[in-house]
């Protein structure tokens, strides 16, 4: 039998209880230094155009800390070669090196096995592999597949390939004017055709945090697998593949502070297994022969030809960084930004905001009526601010505002107040010359 507490020993563990989440929030934010942490990032330490450069284009693409470009050096001066089918010092300690990102990658999003973790060129390279191999597995004709509204073009189009090749269709999951994604319209769009939903978790162009592990629900109870586009999603947030049962959930390295040309796929061991090799080359197979091709065991088979294995290298160094600041810290830390950065800029006239949901990243797009977005970004870079401008590889999402682009600010834990206060000077003075 369970003893219950008295009434007033509750009340005193309670008590207990939200005095160390006081504290513990104290100790998170006293130990963010963004001095020591703006010291990390060598590239944001100058001037553009005779003026602090102001790096407002992270979900683009983020700046490396030294600790990463260091790995790189290091990879290069001291242990690089050939990795797998080690025979000699150097290769053996690069394949350790590399493999040990993969485990790094594993514990970041805990999956199960480090089989599951394939590596990639980015997001994009990891959807299309999804979208061809599941596709030649999975997908017959007239199969459908949903896409939301919101996607990137790199969640897009590799289905629209795909749905060309086996003769299947797309259905569109659409959005409202506030920039969220209609979930409940999901009962209604999913047929007895429907094999596959794929759908970003955060949009790089409106910021919103889409209610993932809900999709995967709907979809996991009338069968049907999603996979998740997290290229915006695991540089902010917590992410646990196993909790959200994802089927499979793609990613960039570069945009969470590691080098460029690396991404990671992983995807159920049960599908990756039924799914046919992407590439054919080196290291994918088992045996070859004229006769016939036998293939190499997850990750492997999914892995042709020599990867970037420097770049792969440098990826655990950005994983050590982004979890040594811990991702929930990162993640309060962006939304002050946000908030601060929305609140300033809808004091400004004719200014609209694009995405308009509670649950968002640190992304802010915008407009100015009677300025095009491409002469607000050109001038605001004269002021020494980057941020993005066009359509942002969304070209659907545009059309459902009726536009041709935005202005899109991204923050990152880098960025300051101070910051968001010089790019709302300059846009106030770039307005003015207009
Ligand atoms: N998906 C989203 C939501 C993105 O923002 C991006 C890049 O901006 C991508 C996919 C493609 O990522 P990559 O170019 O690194 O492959």
């Amino acid at each position: 039998m369970k003893a219950e507490l008295p009434a007033k020993k509750k009340t005193k563990v309670r008590n207990i209880q939200t005095i160390i989440v006081i504290y513990s929030i104290i100790a998170l934010i006293m130990s963010f230094d963004i001095n020591k942490i703006r010291q990390d990032f060598p590239i944001l330490n100058q001037k553009i155009y005779n003026r602090p450069l102001v790096y407002f284009d992270n979900a683009a693409t983020t700046q490396r800390p030294q600790q990463v470009i260091d790995a790189l050096n290091r990879t290069y001066t001291e242990y690089y070669g050939n990795i797998h089918r080690a025979a000699h010092f150097l290769a053996d300690k690069a394949t350790l090196a590399y493999e040990d990102t993969r485990e790094k990658a594993r514990n970041l999003i805990n999956a199960e096995t480090r089989e599951q973790i394939i590596f990639t060129k980015g997001a994009t390279e990891s959807i299309n592999l999804v979208a061809f191999s599941y596709g030649e597995t999975f997908i017959q004709e007239g199969d459908e597949i949903i896409v939301s509204e919101m996607e990137h073009h790199s969640n897009i189009v590799p289905w629209q390939l795909m749905a060309e090749r086996k003769k299947a269709r797309i259905v569109m999951l659409p959005i409202d004017d506030t920039g969220r994604l209609l979930v409940e319209k999901l009962d209604s769009l999913i047929t007895d055709r429907t094999r596959i939903i794929a759908v970003t978790h955060i949009s790089n162009v409106l910021g919103t945090i889409n209610p993932v592990k809900l999709i995967i629900e709907k979809a996991h109870a009338r069968g049907i697998h999603v996979l998740v586009d997290g290229a915006q999603a695991v540089p902010h947030l917590k992410i646990d593949v196993q909790e959200l049962d994802v089927d499979f959930y793609a990613f960039s390295a570069h945009k969470m502070y590691g080098p460029n040309g690396v991404g990671v796929l992983y995807g159920k061991k049960e599908l990756l297994n039924k799914m046919p090799p992407y590439q054919g080359g080196g290291e994918m197979i088992s045996e070859v022969s004229f006769a016939g091709t036998t293939y190499n065991e997850l990750p492997y088979k999914f892995e042709a030809g020599t990867p970037n294995i420097s770049g792969v290298i440098a990826f655990g160094a950005a994983i050590d960084y982004l979890q040594n600041i811990g991702l929930e810290t990162i993640a309060s830390r962006e939304n002050e930004l946000l908030n601060y950065a929305t609140s300033e800029l809808l004091k400004i006239n004719g200014l609209r905001i694009y995405g308009t949901q509670q649950e968002k990243s640190g992304v802010v797009s915008f407009n100015v009526e009677g300025i095009h977005f491409f002469d607000l970004g050109t001038m605001l870079d004269k002021f020494g601010i980057a941020v993005r401008t066009g359509h942002h590889c969304a070209d659907p999402l545009m059309a459902h505002f009726g536009i041709q682009g935005t202005v899109r600010a991204s923050f990152a834990f880098y960025n300051t107040m101070e910051e968001i206060d010089r790019f709302i000077d300059a846009l106030k003075k770039v307005i003015a010359m207009f």
